[in-house]
């Protein structure tokens, strides 16, 4: 095959303790997945079905990257998050299935331009702008289920300049990781390569340029950035 300009490169995670990496295709979001976040959002915390967002693969960075400020917003928010790797695909998968198509673990930051994303909520309008821009997702490496197994529980916090943020237990989780992976699977066809970002607890704010962020998932790894200054080019 010969292509017209360069294919674009292939998104990917580093794997602990490998040299190979995780190839991401796809990156699913659940919305609103911790009681606590969702009633900060001034929404129902009852257990409403799931409700799923993408972000295109190209906005996952790496851990310890410097992420700039995003152009059009005012509140530019940290959401932690445990992220699942997908790397056996399927349709219509079963609980008992689920984690069979899990290949590991990792955490990752959702990061989100607040005041795009309700705007468009309260104009019934998609939350694209507010959620999927570039370098909105940070990544980190990826942890095998091979060595840490299938956590169910597990403290989540996020740090910013040394201060605690968000602190909460992924047992919090209003939809399980298998779950999860059964609403997206009688939706879309799970592939090897998606993430599924599952959604933040509670003690989402407002970062600004120099701050230091990080974060983690007890037994499953940490996560780094720094906000660098705005992108911005006007
Ligand atoms: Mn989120």
């Amino acid at each position: 095959m010969r292509f017209i300009i360069d294919p674009p490169p292939q998104s990917s995670i580093p794997v602990r303790d490998s040299d190979a990496r995780f190839p991401v295709r796809r990156v699913y979001c659940v919305g609103r997945n911790y009681e606590a976040h969702a009633r900060e959002m001034g929404t129902d915390p009852n257990r409403e079905p799931p409700f799923i967002f993408q972000k295109p693969a190209d906005a996952v960075v790496e851990d310890n990257s410097v992420v700039h400020y995003p152009p059009q917003t005012n509140n530019f928010h940290h959401e932690i998050e445990l992220v699942v790797a997908i790397g056996r695909g399927g349709k219509n998968l079963s609980l008992e299935e689920a984690n069979a198509h899990v290949l590991g673990y990792a955490v990752g930051i959702d990061l989100t331009r607040r005041d795009l994303q309700l705007a468009a909520r309260d104009a019934g309008r998609p939350w694209e702008w507010g959620k999927a821009f570039d370098c909105s997702a940070p990544c980190s490496a990826l942890s095998l289920a091979g060595k840490i197994g299938h956590p169910s529980s597990g403290r989540i916090w996020l740090s910013v300049n040394g201060v605690t943020r968000q602190e909460a237990d992924i047992s919090q989780l209003i939809w399980s990781v298998p779950e999860v992976i059964v609403f997206i699977s009688n939706s879309m066809v799970l592939q090897p390569g998606d993430l599924i970002f599952t959604g933040t607890p509670a003690g989402v704010g407002p970062l600004v340029p120099g701050d230091m962020v990080a974060g983690g998932v007890d037994g499953v790894g940490t996560i780094g950035m720094r906000v660098g200054a705005s992108s911005q080019t006007s």
